[in-house]
């Protein structure tokens, strides 16, 4: 079976020099010298000062720190946190988002995205605010999908007009996020172009916000061993802290490769009748492939090529909208989002790795091109 997708993470013998640090210095977690690394090396990314930089254990709980602190900027006693907030989602994403606003005691609210970007824009917001039979967005989180680019100064821009903060999910977009002020949260994950195992982080210009975010990831302590603040504990390793070094180390590699595999499949892909892609997909650096089958159904394909001994499959299968978990305002319904309901059953991702041989690439397209021409 051609594989779906597999982890490009540093061997045992990368990641030897950064533990043996560890055998000597003793430590391994608590802002220790390879975290301290580590964001630095964030912040060279993404053009920043460390102080914009705040790891923690995952991007869901990113999104989910974020959207509390970002909806209550007066520290006060008792709990703090707004409760039962609205937070308007692209119908289309992956259910992280949506578990992060219940997880921070919020409503997911849904809005229809872009068909070429599959994203949430601007002026879909402002489209969906002229409706007064919308519900009111407390707080707003577009989605880059599957590592597409995202400049978060644009929503900064449409934020401050309305009068409404956003939290960005840009989980899988390590090599094409550009930062504002609002919080934008970036995954770790080993299925991410950029994996520590688990992990993420958030970047936002807003010093004050990200101090208050480093607060909260650990225990609310504000400069000593005293909670100010109600907080957890959503501290990254030592040990995360390493792999990220170690990756850093590789990450020009882990670029070329992916973006060489990426190349040879929007080539062979390029002839096939039915199928395309979405805004962005040949050009960035991501560790999915997804095609749209404009005349199938996704889950059709997928089927056809797993007989084939060809691993394709739905990374967003979750069909949000109508999950009831995530909709308890009752009024969604994904025939209310025409372009994420077609996303959630045209789109499929095709296998894809650094580690995909050429030859693996053309059997995928061949058997891609057979299916779609003969409809089934
Ligand atoms: C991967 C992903 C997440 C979840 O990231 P974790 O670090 O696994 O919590 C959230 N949203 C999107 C769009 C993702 O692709």
């Amino acid at each position: 079976m051609i594989p779906l997708f597999q982890p490009d993470m540093p061997t045992a013998d990368e990641l030897v020099p950064y533990l043996r640090q560890m055998d000597h210095d003793k430590w391994y977690t608590n802002f220790g010298p390879r975290l301290a690394s580590f964001e630095e090396l964030l912040a060279q990314q993404f053009n920043v000062n460390r102080s914009k930089i705040v790891t923690l254990t995952s991007a869901t709980a990113g999104l989910t720190v974020a959207l509390r602190l970002s909806l209550s900027k007066l520290r006060k006693t008792g709990s703090p946190f707004r409760q039962n907030f609205t937070c308007l989602l692209p119908a289309w994403t992956f259910v992280a988002s949506a578990q992060a606003v219940l997880e921070a005691g919020g409503q997911p609210i849904f809005c229809d995205v872009d068909p070429v970007s599959g994203a949430l824009t601007p002026s879909l917001v402002e489209e969906y605010l002229q409706n007064s039979n919308n519900p009111h967005p407390d707080i707003i989180m577009p989605v880059a999908p599957f590592g597409a680019e995202i400049d978060v100064r644009l929503w900064d821009e449409f934020s401050e007009e309305k009068s409404i903060p956003v939290v960005v999910d840009a989980a899988a977009s390590f090599c094409s996020l550009t930062p504002g002020n609002s919080p934008a949260v970036v995954s770790l994950h080993a299925t991410k172009i950029f994996g520590v195992g688990e992990g993420g982080f958030v970047v936002t210009k807003d010093i004050a916000l990200a101090k208050r975010i480093r607060e909260y990831t650990t225990f609310g302590f504000c400069g000593r061993r005293v909670a100010g603040v109600q907080g957890g504990n959503y501290k990254l390793s030592e040990y995360h802290a390493a792999v990220g070094l170690a990756q850093f180390d590789r990450f020009l590699t882990i670029k070329s490769k992916n973006l060489k595999s990426r190349e040879r499949y929007v080539k062979a892909l390029s002839e096939i009748p039915n199928v395309r892609l979405l805004k962005g997909e040949a050009g960035k650096y991501a560790t999915t492939f997804n095609v749209i089958v404009e005349n199938l159904l996704a889950k059709d394909v997928v089927r056809n090529l797993k007989n084939a001994g060809i691993d394709a499959g739905i990374w967003w299968e979750d069909i949000l909208p109508q999950n009831p978990l995530f909709n308890s305002l009752s009024r969604n319904n994904i025939s209310m989002f025409p372009v994420s309901a077609s996303l959630y059953t045209q789109v499929l991702g095709v296998p894809f790795s650094p580690f995909l041989s050429e030859f693996d690439i053309k059997k995928v397209a061949i058997k891609l091109k057979h299916i779609s021409e003969s409809g089934s």
